[in-house]
């Protein structure tokens, strides 16, 4: 059995708007987030952890910030990118770790609707897909609330 992790790391600033998306839920909030996409620093997380496990490079290879087609883009299209490369490379994916780290918004209510969603796109039980979340004791970037950082974790199976 040939068993891969990978890891992902992402950042996005808060700027104008009145929501944010993670993990492909929408969550109403003072701010949005910047970036080139939809923003969802959560789902690119586990994309490039995905990525990583695959050892074929990260979002920003497969779909560059500079191409115009990307701009306000759904993030599960880079998900579902990454799914099907690992797919057709034989890979199944046995689990996915992601931790949000932020001050606001408050991840714990909507962590659920992000595992389902998550588990949804990746064709998987819920029970393979974990999204937590921490505070960075209001110290640095994230806890001024300047923006929200993720990491996550893959682990790939290929039978
Ligand atoms: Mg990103």
């Amino acid at each position: 059995m040939d068993i891969r992790l990978g890891n992902g790391f992402d950042v996005h600033a808060f700027g104008p708007g009145d929501h944010v998306v993670l993990c492909g839920v929408r969550i109403p909030h003072s701010q949005g987030l910047v970036g080139h996409s939809d923003a969802d620093v959560g789902m690119h997380t586990v994309t490039d952890a995905i990525y990583g496990a695959l050892a074929r490079g990260d979002i920003g290879q497969h779909f560059p910030p500079s191409d115009p087609q990307w701009k306000g883009a759904a993030s599960e299209i880079f998900l579902l990118h990454a799914a099907r490369l690992a797919r057709s490379m034989g890979y199944d994916i046995s689990n996915i770790d992601c931790t949000l780290v932020c001050e606001f918004p408050k991840i714990g209510p909507h962590a659920a609707g992000m595992r389902a969603e998550l588990a949804r796109l990746l064709d998987l039980d819920a029970d393979r897909v974990s999204v937590k979340a921490t505070t960075s004791e209001r110290l640095g970037f994230t806890g001024r609330g300047e923006g929200i950082a993720c990491l996550a974790t893959a682990a790939l199976v290929k039978p």
